[in-house]
C-alpha cells in the first residue's frame, strides 16, 4: 500500500519573518494528517531544522550539485543540505531544466548522488505545452525517466519518488485534469513494470501543477496518484493543508 506524500515547493519565496510564520500555522494543527515535505530556499535551512525539531514535517532541498566540493560557485553540496536534516532533493524540476538548462544528463548525476548520499530524490518529469499538442508527452516524460535509469539502474528508483509535473500546469493555475494526470501516471507505471514489477507498484508517483485545496481531492482519487508536488498554495497555511487532508 502506497503513502500520500505532499510536498511543498516554496521555490524563491520568503524571508525569516514569513517562513516562521508559515510554519507556526502548520504546527498550530498538530500532527500532520499525511507525510509532508517542505523545500524552501536552503538559506532557511538551519532555522526550520531549529523549529521542526518534534515535528514530522521533512526538509527537502530544491536543488543539488553533484559534486561533492570544490569550484562550484553558488552550489550547494549533498553533504552540506544532510547536515541541516533534509531528506529529500527535487531533482530536474521544470524551472530548473528550463531556466538554468539542466540537460536530461545532469539529472541523472543528481539522483545518483542523492541516492549514494541516502538523500530521496523527488525526480520531476513533465512536457511542455507545444509537447503535449503534438502529442508527444509519453515520449518526453520517457526521454527523461530513460536518461536517470540509464545512470542508476532502474533498481534504484525504489529509493526515489518520481513527479509528473506538466510544465504547462506549473504556476498558471490550470491544472491537468484528474483524468489526463491519471493517464500519464498509469503510463509511467505501467513503463517501470516492464522493467521491474514490483518497484512499479511501490514507488511514489506525485502529481505537480497547480494543485490547491479545490482540486487535491479528485486528483488524489485517481488510482495512481499518491500525492503532489505543491508550489504556490504551499505557501498558503491554509490552501496546503487542506491539500493534506485531502491526502488522507
Ligand atoms: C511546482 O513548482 O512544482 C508547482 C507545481 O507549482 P504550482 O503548484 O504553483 O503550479
Amino acid at each position: 500500500m502506497r503513502k500520500f506524500l505532499v510536498a511543498g515547493n516554496w521555490k524563491m519565496h520568503g524571508s525569516r519573518a514569513s517562513v516562521a510564520a508559515l510554519v507556526e500555522g502548520l504546527l498550530e494543527q498538530g500532527t500532520m494528517p499525511c507525510q509532508t515535505l517542505i523545500c524552501p530556499p536552503v538559506i532557511f535551512f538551519d532555522q526550520l531544522q531549529r523549529q521542526l525539531v518534534g515535528s514530522s514535517i521533512g526538509l527537502g532541498a530544491q536543488n543539488l550539485d553533484w559534486h561533492d566540493s570544490g569550484a562550484y560557485t553558488g552550489e550547494v553540496s549533498a553533504a552540506m543540505v544532510l547536515e541541516f536534516g533534509c531528506s529529500h532533493v527535487l531533482v530536474g524540476h521544470s524551472e530548473r531544466r528550463s531556466l538554468f538548462g539542466e540537460s536530461d544528463a545532469q539529472v541523472g548525476l543528481k539522483v545518483e548522488k542523492c541516492l549514494s548520499s541516502g538523500l530521496t530524490p523527488v525526480i520531476c518529469i513533465g512536457e511542455s505545452l507545444a509537447q503535449r499538442q503534438a502529442d508527444e508527452t509519453f515520449a518526453v516524460v520517457q526521454r527523461q525517466l530513460d536518461a536517470v535509469i540509464r545512470q542508476v539502474g532502474v533498481t534504484a528508483l525504489r529509493h526515489s519518488i518520481i513527479a509528473y509535473e506538466p510544465v504547462w500546469a506549473i504556476g498558471t493555475g490550470e491544472s491537468a485534469t484528474p483524468e489526463q494526470a491519471e493517464r500519464v501516471h498509469a503510463q509511467i507505471r505501467q513503463y517501470l513494470a516492464k522493467q521491474d514489477e514490483s518497484l512499479s507498484q511501490n514507488i511514489q508517483l506525485l502529481y505537480g501543477g497547480s494543485v490547491n485545496g479545490e482540486n487535491a481531492a479528485d486528483l488524489f482519487a485517481q488510482e495512481n496518484i499518491d500525492g503532489a508536488l505543491v508550489g504556490g498554495a504551499s505557501l498558503k497555511v491554509d490552501d496546503f493543508l487542506r491539500i493534506c487532508r485531502a491526502a488522507v
